[in-house]
């Protein structure tokens, strides 16, 4: 018999995310973030199912070949940008249009060979500092790129949040987003050209970020990364279910140990069921025990170390689990962000982390 383990791609639940979000940002046009492979979840598989999209968003270029092999033609934006001159006639090849962070670009994009105009998004680094030009170096990187026949007509200016997730009601007040936002506005006043800010956290607690073009991810796929809440509590769904089988079921005694280094003790005599998943397909090892899976539907809790292709649950409340019943790890009924926060990480690692013996199923 085949591995238990699967990974089902719902992607009725990606176009309900995609129209979320645009009854969120009525205004803006959507760039469906993919990278990574569409957050683990299969780019072709994704692309497709979200070809309402008004554009991509990759951060390989390989990733745009990929999508264009796949048929589809929606634009398709770099956003890490290039890094050598070789890919400029890939990007022209391929027809993608690539952010500009850095002045080592500004210079490729002078020295480049004749050839179509490449569409451009202008990154201004407002706070995050990861990726983007400095507000002061904007309107002169701005400027020389305008003058630039490689770069084509209406350059897109953007940024990119480091705390959207801080909504401007919650604890946290929003002050860095706030104070991103005014940085953005100051660095590209008077500049011509559509406005780029938003991430999925931004969609979701931000209007006034929402401007031209929205970039969501993760809300796409159903996942909050917003503190205490899951994709539901934003009438997401969630776009992966990871689910496989009992294989077995032991009668243990009270006092045995359970697992590697036997971290879990036995109360009483009670049953062990045992799940055909493990760190090998990309569940995480470090998830504690107590956390839950839902067995047939309902919570059982997982006792003792996660290991490569196995892990050990509690079955005192499922007296009749036999090996063959469907376990789900995450994803229908049971909501990434939860194992997540138990992992101490956030969902978006989880789906990203699948393994390649997991076998992907569409629904
Ligand atoms: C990944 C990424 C996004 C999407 O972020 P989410 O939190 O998944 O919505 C948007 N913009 C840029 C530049 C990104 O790198």
């Amino acid at each position: 018999m085949a591995r238990p383990t699967s990974a089902t791609i719902h992607t009725d639940a990606l176009r309900h995310n995609l129209s979320q979000v645009r009854a969120r940002a009525p205004r803006s046009r959507v760039m469906a973030v993919v990278k990574a492979d569409g957050y683990g979840h299969g780019l072709e598989r994704v692309a497709r199912a979200l070809q309402g999209a008004d554009a991509f968003g990759v951060a390989a270029l390989s990733d745009a070949e990929r999508l264009r092999a796949a048929g589809l033609s929606q634009p398709i934006v770099l956003l890490s940008g290039f890094d050598a001159a070789d890919d400029l006639p890939q990007l022209r090849r391929l027809n993608v249009e690539t952010v500009v962070h850095h002045a080592t670009q500004l210079a490729m994009l002078e020295q480049a060979p004749d050839g179509d105009p490449i569409r451009c998004w202008l990154k201004v680094d407002s706070g995050m500092h990861r990726l983007g030009f400095a507000p002061e170096a904007v309107r002169d990187a701005y400027a020389r790129m305008q003058a630039m026949p490689a770069v084509a007509d209406g350059i897109v200016l953007m940024n990119h949040f480091a705390s959207s997730d801080e909504f401007p009601d919650a604890t946290g007040d929003g002050a860095q987003t706030k104070a991103q936002m005014r940085v953005f506005d100051d660095a590209t006043a008077g500049l011509a050209g559509e406005r780029s800010l938003a991430n999925s956290a931004a969609v979701l607690g931000w209007p006034d970020a929402h401007a031209d073009w929205v970039r969501p991810g993760g809300a796409l796929y159903g996942i909050s990364v917003v503190d205490g809440t899951t994709g539901a509590d934003f009438d997401l769904r969630p776009a992966m279910t990871l689910g496989t089988r009992l294989i077995a079921v032991n009668r243990v005694r009270k006092g045995e140990r359970i697992g590697y280094s036997a971290t879990w003790t036995c109360p009483e005599d009670m049953p062990i069921g045992v799940a055909a998943i493990g760190y090998g397909d990309g569940y995480p090892r470090h998830t504690p025990s107590g956390t839950h899976v839902l067995l047939d539907g309902r919570p059982a809790p997982i006792v003792g170390r996660v290991s490569m292709d196995l892990m050990t649950l509690d079955l005192r409340g499922h007296p009749d689990a036999k090996p063959g019943d469907p376990v789900v790890l995450w994803g229908d009924g049971l909501p990434v962000e939860t194992i997540a926060a138990a992992a101490d990480t956030i969902g978006y690692e989880l789906v990203c982390s699948i393994t390649r013996r997991v076998r992907f199923v569409e629904a």
